[in-house]
């Protein structure tokens, strides 16, 4: 039995929703189905303002030139990320001061922060790893003391919450990521939460090419010109469409999504307490949104070990995120300090097959043998 890592979900309604955009003769952003997408999200979860974007490195991207960062200016972020979290800062100026783990949680330690900040510090980000909150009260606290803004990199985190609020939703900025791996798909996609008022406008003029066209097509001016610094971010109709249809099966894809990771969790709990693998320590503020499921082992060997057995069992299990820190672009910018933790994380995690249809005999087929392999 062959089980891959990932498989797109769709739920029937994008072909209806995309023939729909086309049919309306405007297949360019910003139109019927980016509308319904913005409302739609920026109710559920109460994000000041939503802008789709290609891609959530987009969005990030977006975050980079609201912040208009000026040579010499820091951006403070994990080390144990995506490429993206901070290569779309540093393409924008930014030099990155990178933090550690948490000891027993792949997010940022927050603890560590307040000691990275530096007069040129401007933002802290802070990723939900596995769509788990960081601790935000904390950040956002250390934030508006030094006047730094929050970016939350949400790629992960959509649907999930941080005591009762919206990941996503706190942060001054998030970005969202609707691409073929995560729980809501669309191709490449992704989102820009703007939750700062005083960003909103801004943020609209650099997603529209530095233009103020969104307000001349609201009609709130006569004209539209080159205002603004600014890209193409907003992505077409035949996108959003498909978003859209992502969307009205929210509900249903989160069920049962969050259900296929309490049944891996319920599955591989004997080996936890045995003390032979170490499940996720759901942090208390935090809820599951079944983005992903991962555990820890005692080390790289053992890791390394344990995916080429599943790999040959045809179960397509993998690892990822490198440490930035000593990546091969950065390493030789970054400051020297040591992140044990980051990189202990990038040893010895392991992520199993996740997606939608996954069923939950296939979670103790693969559960089954990652058992078999310790006994
Ligand atoms: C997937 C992901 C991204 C990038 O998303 P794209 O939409 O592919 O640009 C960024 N950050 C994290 C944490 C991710 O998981």
């Amino acid at each position: 039995m062959k089980i891959p890592f990932n498989k797109p979900h769709f739920t029937n309604n994008e072909i209806k929703h995309i023939i729909q955009a086309a049919m309306t003769g405007q297949i360019s952003g910003n139109g019927h189905f980016t509308r319904k997408c913005h409302r739609f999200l920026e109710k559920k979860y109460g994000f000041g303002k939503a802008f789709l974007t290609s891609s959530c490195t987009d969005a990030l991207e977006m975050a980079a030139v609201l912040l208009d960062l000026k040579p010499g200016d820091e951006v403070i972020c994990p080390s144990y990320t995506f490429v993206s979290t901070a290569a779309s800062f540093v393409l924008h100026g930014a030099a990155i001061r990178f933090a550690d783990s948490r000891p027993e949680h792949p997010n940022v330690d927050a603890s560590k922060i307040e000691g990275l900040i530096t007069p040129r510090t401007r933002a802290i980000i802070a990723m939900h790893y596995g769509g788990m909150a960081c601790d935000m009260d904390r950040i956002t606290d250390i934030a508006s003391r030094h006047n730094l803004i929050v970016i939350e990199d949400a790629a992960l985190a959509i649907d999930a919450y941080y005591k009762r609020r919206a990941l996503g939703s706190i942060g001054h900025l998030a970005g969202f990521s609707y691409h073929e791996t995560k729980n809501l798909i669309t191709g490449e996609g992704g989102m820009l939460a703007v939750n700062d008022s005083a960003l909103e406008e801004r943020a609209e003029i650099i997603w529209e090419k530095g233009t103020n066209r969104a307000a001349f097509k609201r009609g709130d001016v006569r004209k539209y010109e080159w205002v603004d610094v600014g890209s193409s971010y907003l992505p077409s109709e035949i996108t959003a469409a498909g978003l859209y249809a992502q969307l009205g099966s929210l509900e249903d894809i989160q069920k049962r999504r969050v259900q296929i990771w309490h049944h891996y969790y319920a599955q591989l709990r004997s080996l936890d307490e045995k003390g032979l693998i170490h499940l996720p320590v759901i942090p208390e503020h935090a809820t599951i949104n079944g983005s992903m499921f991962f555990f820890t082992v005692d080390n790289r060997k053992q890791r390394d070990e344990l995916l080429s057995y599943l790999n040959k069992q045809g179960i397509q299990a993998v690892f990822h995120y490198l440490p930035l820190h000593i990546s091969p672009f950065y390493k030789k910018r970054h400051d020297g300090r040591e992140l044990p933790n980051a990189v202990r994380f990038s040893e010895t995690i392991v992520r199993l097959p996740f997606y939608y249809d996954l069923t939950l005999s296939d979670v103790e087929h693969v559960a089954g043998k990652v058992r078999e392999f310790f006994l």
